[in-house]
């Protein structure tokens, strides 16, 4: 007797849609992917508590015909592809053929769509997969895809559901995901009560950065504009990687935004990767990018990125999940690399930090109320779709603090509480005008009541001018407060903060010296004894050759007690054991986690910072002339190994505004 049968297609398609469908956010990814397929420049998501009761996509795309229409809610039925070549050369965002289907699945949907070939368009109702009605029906042009009570025929899955503000923020999250990725389109999302993301078309992704998160973030970015690398390709799919002979050459380029060192998270959530207009997560692309940021920002804290990589759909294999947020390339290691130099390139050549202060405007900002204060909230979580695919991808990493604002914080603008991740709604720019105005300087009146422009003055306002590097010809002035050397050249006034710079110096020199295993150590005069905690104990047991290395000589002196014989040759005897210290305690709980990369990278920062030169310390020219000039041969002048900003400029432009000499 055979106990084995196929499975009637309902339930095939019920199977299929606890892939693809998870939560109301998946339904307006297939949906808004499908309508960016259809060709369409104008997408409208409505939804009501939060996609649980009502998800409607609605476009102006080429809509479909009545038999399509049918068609479409077949399993595996598609006009995306025709054999399985094609899955190797997919450059629509939709192939499977599944979502349709797997949706009508789980919910009561309705579509109504026509072709521009047919007179009237055509009605089809299907209720938990069954097919309910077709009609016909007078329709402009376009596709609406109406999907009400989610997995209302499969009560589990709705128990999973999460609060109708959360399900509302991952669908928010992800229509301004899509409307970055294309700002050539306009997006809107509308829930009963509120306009959550409303743009228009703008040129470029600068504007449309602005138009969705406002000025402030962008200030905190860089703008990466296109680089293209040439990459040697095989005409044949699935040729090695090694094969001597490649057959021609495809065009790989990368553009984005990348943030400044000092903008600084405390997780991954703000880091998005666009392969040829999908969004994605990619193990490899993060870690490109925090490759690129190695030694400019401290190893456990992450940078906001917003990338786009494109190149022949031939060289990346989409097909590797039903809700294809994972990708596979064919020269991974080539697209590593390339991604990885390109960011850092750009890293390097930032300007430093703008030396006019930093916006205000967010302080300002006034109350969220209702439900777009739940939206901004729950905004703060994991984004959506993506979470599944960067656990299974993603070895675990410590985070410290999780909270919902604090992953959206950055130490240089402590009340910022954006990110990539809508706020609440902010009103649009003029059209065309690419406004900083929140980036301006707050000036105040004799009085003190704050005013537009400096009293009697114009405005100096940031240059978003091209890349500088950081200059070998500065000539120091004097410090302000002992702290803060003033210098110049002929771009302007420069202010770098001594004690940073100089531990950049030091940082980038224990490196190399570490790696040339040549760090000296300096014998005490008296050993410094040190009482440990037990978890300090344990973690000295786990390091102690890579002290050794770093120039330390650490023995056993009691039962709780170590001697430190040997310290790092820069570092005076009363800071020995405070340095130990704060390696230990820094290592003690993510020990295990960390790479031995990483694990120097923190014991050169702590050397560097113990080992510099402090605030609040008189230095002659000479000194300072030395310190400028071993800073502009660092590798990365601009930000010290804790991320923290070491340069501001006064530009003479901003200079000669501001005395009103243009
Ligand atoms: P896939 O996108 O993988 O092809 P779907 O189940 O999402 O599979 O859609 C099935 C088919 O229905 C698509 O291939 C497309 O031809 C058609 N379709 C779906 N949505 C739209 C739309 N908004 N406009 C025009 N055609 C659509
Ligand atoms: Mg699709």
């Amino acid at each position: 007797m055979s106990i084995i049968h196929i499975l009637p297609e309902a339930v095939a398609n019920k199977i299929a849609a606890g892939e693809v469908v998870e939560r109301p956010a998946s339904i307006v990814k297939e949906l808004m992917e499908n309508s960016l397929d259809a060709g369409a420049d104008r997408i409208e998501v409505s939804v009501e508590a939060g996609g649980k009761r009502l998800v409607r996509v609605e476009d102006n795309g080429c809509g479909m015909s009545h038999d399509d229409a049918l068609l479409a809610f077949e399993r595996h039925a598609t006009s995306k592809i025709r054999s399985a070549e094609d899955l190797f050369d997919v450059a629509t965002l939709g192939f499977r053929g599944e979502a349709l289907p797997s949706i009508a699945a789980v919910s009561r949907l309705v579509l109504q769509t026509r072709h521009a070939s047919e007179p009237a368009g055509t009605r089809v109702e299907i209720v938990g997969g069954k097919l309910r009605d077709v009609s016909e029906l007078g329709w402009p042009s376009g596709t609406s895809v109406e999907v009400r009570d989610l997995f209302f025929n499969t009560p589990a899955r709705r128990k999973f559901l999460k609060a109708e503000s959360t399900e509302l923020s991952h669908v928010a999250s992800l229509v301004t995901h899509y409307a970055l990725a294309h700002p050539e389109k306009s997006f809107r999302l509308a829930s009963l009560s509120n306009e959550i993301v409303n743009v228009s078309p703008v040129p470029d992704s600068r504007q449309r950065i602005y138009q969705l998160m406002g000025g402030q973030l962008l200030d905190q970015l860089i703008e990466m504009t296109p680089v293209e690398r040439r990459m040697a390709v095989y005409s044949a799919p699935g040729a090695p990687d090694d094969d001597e002979t490649p057959s021609e050459a495809v065009i790989v380029r990368l553009w984005g935004f990348i943030s400044r060192p000092e903008v600084q998270k405390l997780n991954r959530n703000s880091i998005y990767f666009f392969v040829n207009r999908r969004l994605v997560r990619d193990r490899l692309i993060l870690h490109a990018i925090t490759e690129a940021y190695r030694n400019v920002l401290p190893p456990s804290v992450f940078p906001v990125a917003l990338i786009f990589l494109e190149l022949p759909p031939a060289e990346v294999d989409v097909n590797v999940h039903p809700s294809k947020t994972e990708v596979r390339f064919r020269h991974s290691g080539f697209i590593h690399d390339f991604a990885r130099d390109a960011i850092r390139q750009r890293l390097m050549t930032s300007r430093p930090v703008a030396a006019f202060p930093l916006p205000k405007a967010a302080q300002q900002r006034s109350a969220i109320e209702g439900d777009e204060a739940e939206v901004a909230e729950a905004l703060a979580e994991e984004p959506p779709l993506l979470r599944g695919a960067e656990e299974r991808s993603l070895e675990p990493f410590p985070s410290g603090e999780h909270g919902p604002a604090s992953a959206w914080r950055s130490p240089a603008a402590p009340t910022e509480a954006t990110g990539f991740r809508l706020s609440a709604p902010r009103p649009a720019p003029r059209p065309g005008v690419l406004a900083l105005g929140e980036s301006e300087p707050i000036f105040r009146d004799p009085a003190g009541a704050p005013v537009a422009s400096p009293p009697g003055g114009a405005v100096p306002r940031l240059e978003e001018a091209g890349a500088s590097e950081f200059p070998m010809d500065l000539k120091p002035l004097g410090q302000v407060e002992d702290s803060f050397i003033v210098a110049t050249n002929a771009e302007g006034l420069w202010i770098v903060d001594q004690h940073v710079a100089h531990e950049r110096v030091l940082f980038e020199r224990h490196q190399r010296l570490r790696r040339e295993k040549k760090v000296e150590g300096q014998r005490l005069l008296l050993p410094v004894i040190v009482e440990l905690k037990p978890e300090q104990q344990a973690t000295l047991g786990e390091i102690a050759e890579e002290l050794s290395a770093n120039g330390f000589d650490v023995e056993p002196f009691g039962q709780r007690t170590v001697a430190i014989k040997t310290a790092p040759a820069d570092i005076a005897p009363q800071d020995v054991q405070r340095l130990l210290l704060e390696i230990l305690d820094e290592l003690g709980p993510e020990m295990r986690a960390i790479s031995l990369e990483v694990l120097r990278n923190k014991i050169s920062a702590s050397v560097a910072c113990h080992a510099a030169i402090k605030v609040n310390m008189p230095l002659d020219r000479n000194r300072m002339e030395w310190l400028l000039r071993e800073l502009a041969r660092t590798e990365c002048p601009m930000a010290c190994p804790h991320g923290r900003p070491i340069v501001l400029r006064y530009g003479l432009k901003d200079i000669r505004k501001a005395f009103r000499r243009t």
